[in-house]
């Protein structure tokens, strides 16, 4: 029988993450603008969100950007009663998978509309949102 292992005392733990943005601002510029916007992969015409800097499917590296257009469709939702720590001051919310035409999907925070309330195949508008620091963000919204 083995003895449990010795444990080293709790500590925290700090991740860092350095995220190129130099081929994503395009999509922060434009939502800044009111666009939603994506990548698609010229070489192979794999339309991805959220915006890729290499394919997924063929692993190629040149892009154009499109526009998503505003009008989505709800695929499915959650509604999160207990908020992780980042969003403890929200309380509980609802989050959203949505399609837009061509079928690409974006999730965000589902706004003005109550979890019980919410139905697959509603229609949906994606909107703009700025943080008080200025950092852009996006929500659904009833259409
Ligand atoms: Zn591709």
């Amino acid at each position: 029988m083995s003895e449990a292992p010795a444990l080293h005392s709790r500590r925290p733990l700090t991740l860092r993450f350095d995220i190129p943005i130099s081929r994503t601002h395009e999509f922060w510029d434009s939502l800044r603008a009111g666009k939603f916007v994506t990548t698609k992969c010229t070489k192979c015409g794999n339309v991805t969100f959220p915006p890729q800097s290499d394919c997924p499917r063929c692993m190629g590296s040149e892009f154009e950007w499109v526009d998503l257009g505003q009008d989505a469709t709800l695929v499915t939702y959650t509604q999160v009663m207990t908020a992780p720590a980042s969003f403890s001051a929200e309380g509980s919310y609802t989050v959203a998978i949505a399609g837009f035409r061509g079928g690409v999907r974006a999730l965000a925070w589902l706004e003005g509309v109550k979890a019980e309330d919410a139905r697959s195949g509603m229609k949906l508008r994606v909107e703009a949102r700025s943080r008080p620091d200025g950092s852009p963000y996006y929500v659904f919204v009833r259409a």
